[in-house]
């Protein structure tokens, strides 16, 4: 089994990394793609990548980090730092090493604005950022990890115009997707995989959400537990964790009536196939 998003690099396991792999491991997990929000972050999972055979990276700078601002929720309280995004860096982050399998989290969050810009002026930032990104994935032969919260529709905008001008050879995955049924089917329309989190374990999950995955067929969607936050049903409330992706699972063979054996073989094989593991 494949975690393919998570944030082993984040503050939130910097003091239990190698055992919180060693559980992954014991729960079946074998390989965790550790996804970058910034620079710092981005060097981070490069440096889990080098230093672990299962690990791999996803570098990139994340909407929220492109203005400093207070971010408040439920699970997360944290004060983002401005980051000019310079691609050149990132490249270098690449060159450097085999292990970086895809370029994100990049995408639209028109979720969380920073208080002393204009919305306007946030977006027409936000939407630059994720173009140079695509750019990036494009040179690189890379997928792209997409964050959208609140912004599929821009999201679409975009992935239509990159791939009407030869961009994205590799397509990628929305990650964490929580959409609506039309959204899902443009994805999978754009060649996109769609990306499922614990929050589909959750009690107040929506039932179109569950008809989605029931629809969706197997070939398109991957995993992942998007730790340190969302954990599962049976952990809400707790640090996430890689280990855990297999409630994911289990709740995914659960809505499609099948087998857990094969929800973990095809999710795995979709992810081997997306970021090229071998
Ligand atoms: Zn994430």
């Amino acid at each position: 089994m494949i975690d393919t998003h998570c944030h082993l690099n984040f503050r939130a396991f910097k003091d239990d990394t190698a055992e919180v792999i060693a559980r992954a491991k014991l729960a079946g997990v074998n390989s965790i793609i550790n996804v970058g929000s910034q620079y710092k972050t981005s060097e981070r999972a490069v440096k889990l990548a080098q230093e672990n055979d299962n690990l791999y990276a996803a570098i990139g700078l994340h909407p929220i980090h492109l203005f400093e601002q207070e971010v408040d929720e439920e699970e997360i309280h944290f004060k983002t730092k401005a980051e000019i995004f310079n691609p050149a860096k990132y490249k270098k982050l690449f060159a450097n090493n085999k292990r970086v399998v895809a370029i994100g989290e990049c995408g639209l969050d028109y979720y969380r604005f920073p208080e002393n810009v204009a919305k306007e002026e946030v977006k027409i930032k936000q939407i630059e950022l994720f173009e140079q990104h695509i750019k990036l994935a494009s040179e690189l032969n890379l997928p792209i990890i997409i964050h959208s919260r609140e912004s599929y529709d821009d999201i679409f905008q975009v992935l239509e115009k990159s791939i009407k001008q030869g961009l994205l050879p590799k397509r990628g995955v929305s990650h964490c997707f929580v959409g609506t049924e039309e959204q899902a089917k443009k994805f999978l329309d754009l060649g996109f995989l769609l990306s499922f989190t614990g929050i589909i374990t959750f009690k107040n999950v929506g039932s179109s959400l569950l008809k989605i995955i029931k629809e969706t067929p197997l070939e398109k969607i991957m995993i992942e537990t998007d730790a340190p936050y969302l954990a599962p049903q049976a952990y809400r409330g707790t640090r996430n964790e890689p280990a855990y992706v297999v409630e994911v699972a289990k709740k995914l063979a659960e809505i499609k009536d099948i087998e857990l054996e094969e929800v973990d073989r095809a999710t795995t094989a979709n992810a081997k196939l997306l970021f090229n593991i071998v």
